[in-house]
């Protein structure tokens, strides 16, 4: 594995600016660079190769950046020298943690691409100018990601974006899938979704679920249904259709209400949250039509909902330590094929650096031929950040460490 082939030091420090921290060896060459953020008590782990002799590193850092603490380890996993201090591999060697890493079903979210056909007026991946849009697409090889794919044998793919039928090769990648591996996708079925292709290749057992959103100011009533209906046609009847409660949409959502609903379709209704924050007002009559949609759609969210609430608690409390089965058992891809253990480190690692915090970092790419999962579950101190899927997935495989640990970075 890629994350073997490096030692990490793990820093917290304090600065006033913004500014770049490297590391570079006896040599000159940089080993390692990161940015750092004001702050007065940040974490960041160093990675430099292991045939690097850290102690005869210089530490170039930026202007009144202050090392407050620093901890040199070479087990990927001993984030903070935690794993020794709380013996976790006593831990993990529990039949009843075992009992329950066991039952969470494996799987795998691919952000294929962070662009789109469409120009959703909401769109907050669209809005964004740095880190997402700034992100390289790999052109995969379909033969090789299979492979990949087949030997880690994952229960679930889910293919998502942007838009993901934006890789060429993804219909053709699928079809060479183990016919165990069951897919899901969320797509605008816009034109990059070539229907003829998609049910020449695939048979309708392999997914789960198809999920469509159906973007009223980008495509039309009779675009998406006939390709909705040449999909039924063929045997593909696990539809989802979901739709965003933008104002200048809901005449159009409430006009394919019926044609969904006599489909057999479920239909989702998301609130619109406009990028950079900004609040979409909706006016009384717009109100009053979306009553409509929401009395439909909301109700198997709420089920789901419903559902997470009783599944124990919602979030573990501020800074708790615990292990995480992430990466472990699920993992999530971003469109450059880096490999990252939960939604919340591939979200954070572009805001804040890869580096910010230990499990932020990538754990290897899907290009890499001996990619596999990580062998063992993460210590993690942001669980209460973690997102809802990444919960609802994990914490049956949550292990708390202890109540009386250290004050912890953030
Ligand atoms: S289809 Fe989705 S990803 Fe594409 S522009 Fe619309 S909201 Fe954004
Ligand atoms: S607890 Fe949540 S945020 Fe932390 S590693 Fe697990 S999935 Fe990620």
């Amino acid at each position: 594995m890629e994350y073997t082939k490096y030692q990490y030091i793990d820093i917290i420090y304090s600065t006033d600016h913004p500014g770049v921290l490297e590391v570079a060896s006896p040599d000159g060459d940089i080993v390692f660079s990161a940015n750092v953020l004001p702050g007065n008590s940040n974490f960041l782990t160093l990675r430099i190769p292991q045939n690097v002799r850290f102690e005869t590193c210089t530490i170039n850092n930026a202007d009144n950046l202050k090392i407050l603490d620093m901890k040199v380890r070479k087990d990927f996993f001993d984030f903070f020298n935690f794993k020794q201090k709380y013996n976790t591999e006593t831990i993990c060697s529990d039949l009843q943690y075992q009992e329950c890493t066991n039952k969470i079903r494996s799987g795998i979210t691919f952000f294929v691409t962070y662009k789109c056909t469409y120009k959703c007026p909401f769109c907050w991946q669209r809005a964004e100018t740095t880190s997402y849009a700034a992100q390289k697409n790999i052109n995969f090889d379909p033969a090789k990601l299979a492979q990949t794919f087949n030997r880690l044998l994952p229960a679930f793919i889910y293919f998502t974006g942007g838009e993901p039928t934006l890789y060429n090769n993804l219909f053709p990648m699928v079809s060479k899938l183990d016919p165990q591996i069951k897919c899901r996708i969320t797509s605008n079925l816009g034109p990059s979704f070539d229907v003829d292709k998609f049910t020449s290749l695939i048979d309708p057992d392999r997914f789960e679920m198809l999920m469509f959103s159906y973007h009223p100011s980008e495509t039309t009533r009779p675009q998406f249904l006939e390709k909705i209906d040449k999909l039924i046609s063929n045997g593909f009847t696990k539809i989802l259709v979901e739709s965003v409660l933008y104002s200048g949409d809901i005449p159009s959502l409430l006009e394919i209400k019926d044609d969904l609903e006599t489909r057999n379709i479920i239909r989702r209704y998301d609130t619109c949250c406009l990028p950079n924050g900004k609040q979409h007002v909706l006016s009384d009559k717009a109100k009053e039509m979306t009553q409509e949609l929401q009395d439909i759609g909301m109700q198997e969210q709420a089920d789901n909902s419903m559902a997470l609430q009783q599944s124990g608690n919602m979030f573990a409390n501020k800074q708790s330590l615990i292990l995480c089965p992430a990466g472990h058992k699920n993992f999530h891809i971003d469109p450059a094929g880096d490999v990252y253990p939960c939604m919340s480190a591939l979200d954070r690692s572009k805001l804040f650096g890869k580096w910010a915090l230990p499990h932020y970092q990538p754990i290897g790419n899907i290009q890499d031929p001996n990619f596999d999962y990580l062998s063992e579950p993460i210590i993690c101190w942001e669980a209460f950040r973690c997102s809802a899927c990444d919960y609802e997935t994990l914490q049956s495989g949550w292990r708390y460490i202890e109540e009386n640990h250290p004050p912890l970075p953030e």
